[in-house]
């Protein structure tokens, strides 16, 4: 299984891609957590993408992609892995392809999570309160929004092209979430 779940930032890509990872056994790779992860421990990588991140702006593609290419050759993502938070440029879209088709494997499905700007920024406003990320202010949190439907969201109708694309409605619980994400994935495997 090799998936991809895509959003909005504050639709709940982090929490849902944990259990639906769990689910097929496969690893969670978020770009965000390894940037974030680099950051806390003071790499060259962590760094250069700090500048990035505080400003609500996106890290280069030449950095995230080969970031992505090293994690995804790791033995526990052999079997498969769903991507969280990445591709999120269509060059990135291009690279991940490339990335795929060398192993001789294929990308399985996209799961977009669907949700209204307005609550996701108070969403984000709120998880500032609780988890204090740098980028949780809300200039950044607006700029965040606004260059995902620059650059991300048009990735949405690319992946829907291809016949990949399931859509899911990102606002409720977070188990009722879950359960459309399961339910939509099973209808996926059945077609
Ligand atoms: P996230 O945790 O997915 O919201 O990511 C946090 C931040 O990490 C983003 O606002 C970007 O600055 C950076 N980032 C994460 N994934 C990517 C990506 N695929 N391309 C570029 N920047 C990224």
């Amino acid at each position: 299984m090799r998936l991809i779940l895509m959003g909005p930032p504050g639709a709940g890509k982090g929490t849902q891609a944990k259990f639906v990872a769990a689910r097929f056994g496969i690893p969670a790779i978020s770009t965000g957590d390894i940037f974030r992860a680099n950051v806390s421990q003071g790499t060259p990588l962590g760094v250069e993408a700090k500048r990035y991140m505080d400003a609500g702006e996106y890290v280069p593609d030449e950095v995230t992609n080969s970031m992505v290419a090293n994690r995804i050759t790791e033995p526990d993502a052999q079997p498969g892995f769903l991507l969280d938070g990445y591709p999120r440029t269509l060059a990135q879209v291009e690279e991940l392809d490339s990335m795929i088709a060398s192993t001789g494997h294929a990308l399985d499905v996209v799961v977009v999570l669907t949700a209204d700007e307005n609550v996701l920024v108070q969403r984000l406003l709120a998880r500032a309160v609780t988890e204090g990320r740098a980028d949780d202010t809300e200039d950044v949190i607006r700029r965040r929004q606004e260059i995902y439907g620059e650059q991300t969201a048009p990735l949405i109708d690319v992946y829907r092209g291809r016949g990949l694309l399931v859509e899911v409605d990102g606002l409720g619980e977070v188990d009722e979430i879950t359960g459309r994400i399961f339910a939509a994935l099973a209808d996926v495997h059945q077609s």
